[in-house]
């Protein structure tokens, strides 16, 4: 096998996006687009743009050909050209160049929902199959919205886990968002969880943020068995990073027994390494790489060769998760495949590795360490 065949290998690999959201059904603003190429909610310094970074270089390099420009074309042609084709025909040919077969969608709420594709309208743009991931919090806030009385919150939160477990394939939880991992590991008692509705109820909060309720439905959500997603490490500003860190989970993971769900890190940097450690020591924990490999661009190789350091092989896994412009999910494949490509070459051609090992290492990594863990092949 060449160098060439270990790289036409990948390329061909259909990958599974274990996390990522649906696209826009509509078009958008030059500084709606920039916004949505950033984890900051805030305008750029007067002067600049958010893209004149590695996404944005990534988008002129990767996309641009995509919709028929040359590669490097300007924002401001790459932006007409988008327009020309309207946003239809842009998400078309953007989500079926990056080569998924399978896609998880987290259906939870960030905001702007309504304006996303359903699951069934990006099936037909994608070309491929869609699961869906709930997201705990925004069950939960749902459920606290309802007129259930508050003591009778734990047990109507389990009913619906019970409900909606035969409907999706995984979980997600964003307590790196709503508190941190600093989290007290244990599983609260019903009355605490009565007593931290109440507080919420009375306070009129509808935005989940109490510790003993968070940790309540995480706790749920585990107890399901299926796939359970957290947020790790970077995201927006919304979060505090330092507390974002998965080393902070290890007292709550040597709490889960063999009956709890996997457990999978999404995103995770700059904690990759800790992550791969995690997927070391815990059975239970799984990881990817999402978020920080497009927002990193041409340096996201560096990230992708760290994912392949301490972990088995058997836990790392591939999202891109894009938000809003297919954009997101084309440069998540194609920046996914061309780090991964880079990193097992090395391998190879420093005699480390045979061939044949890298090109099983690549179909974990794209896809069947998904399809194993979610149990994608077990027929719905
Ligand atoms: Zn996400």
């Amino acid at each position: 096998m060449s160098e060439q065949t270990l790289a036409d290998r990948i390329e061909s690999m259909p990958l599974v996006d274990h996390h990522m959201h649906s696209v826009l059904q509509r078009g958008v603003s030059k500084l709606e687009f920039e916004q949505l190429l950033t984890e900051s909610a805030e305008p750029p310094p007067t002067g600049t743009t958010h893209l004149d970074s590695q996404v944005g270089f990534a988008l002129r390099r990767h996309c641009a050909p995509l919709l028929g420009l040359e590669p490097f074309a300007s924002v401001s042609e790459y932006l007409e050209r988008r327009d020309q084709l309207g946003h239809e025909e842009v998400a078309r040919r953007l989500l079926r160049s990056a080569g998924v077969s399978t896609s998880l969608v987290d259906t939870g709420t960030v905001g702007g929902e309504s304006e996303l594709a359903t699951n069934a309208e990006f099936e037909l743009l994608a070309s491929h199959q869609t699961f869906e991931i709930a997201r705990l919090e925004s069950l939960a806030e749902t459920l606290l919205l309802s007129s259930t009385p508050d003591e009778n919150f734990p047990q109507a939160f389990r009913d619906i886990l019970l409900t909606t477990s035969g409907l999706v394939v995984g979980y997600k939880s964003i307590i790196a968002y709503r508190y941190g991992f600093d989290f007290t590991p244990e599983r609260p008692s019903d009355e605490e969880v009565i007593e931290a509705v109440r507080t919420l109820n009375a306070d009129g909060r509808t935005r989940l943020s109490h510790p003993d309720v968070l940790r309540f439905i995480l706790w749920a959500g585990v107890d399901t068995g299926l796939p359970v997603q957290l947020h790790v490490g970077y995201g927006d500003a919304d979060l505090n990073l330092s507390r974002c860190n998965p080393a902070l989970l290890m007292p709550w993971l040597r709490l889960l027994t063999k009956d709890n769900s996997p457990i999978m890190l999404l995103h995770c940097y700059p904690f990759q390494r800790e992550a791969g450690y995690l997927a070391q020591v815990f059975s239970r924990v799984y990881f990817d790489l999402g978020l920080g490999i497009n927002y990193s661009g041409a340096a996201s190789s560096a990230i992708i060769r760290e994912g392949l350091e301490l972990a088995p092989f058997t836990k790392l896994l591939y999202s891109s998760d894009a938000w809003g412009l297919p954009e997101l999910h084309a440069l998540g494949a194609r920046l996914w495949r061309s780090g991964l490509t880079s990193a097992l070459l090395e391998f190879v051609n420093r005699g480390e590795w045979c061939e044949a090992d890298a090109v099983r290492v690549a179909a974990l990594v794209c896809t069947e360490n998904a399809r194993r863990v979610y149990g994608l092949d077990v027929t719905r």
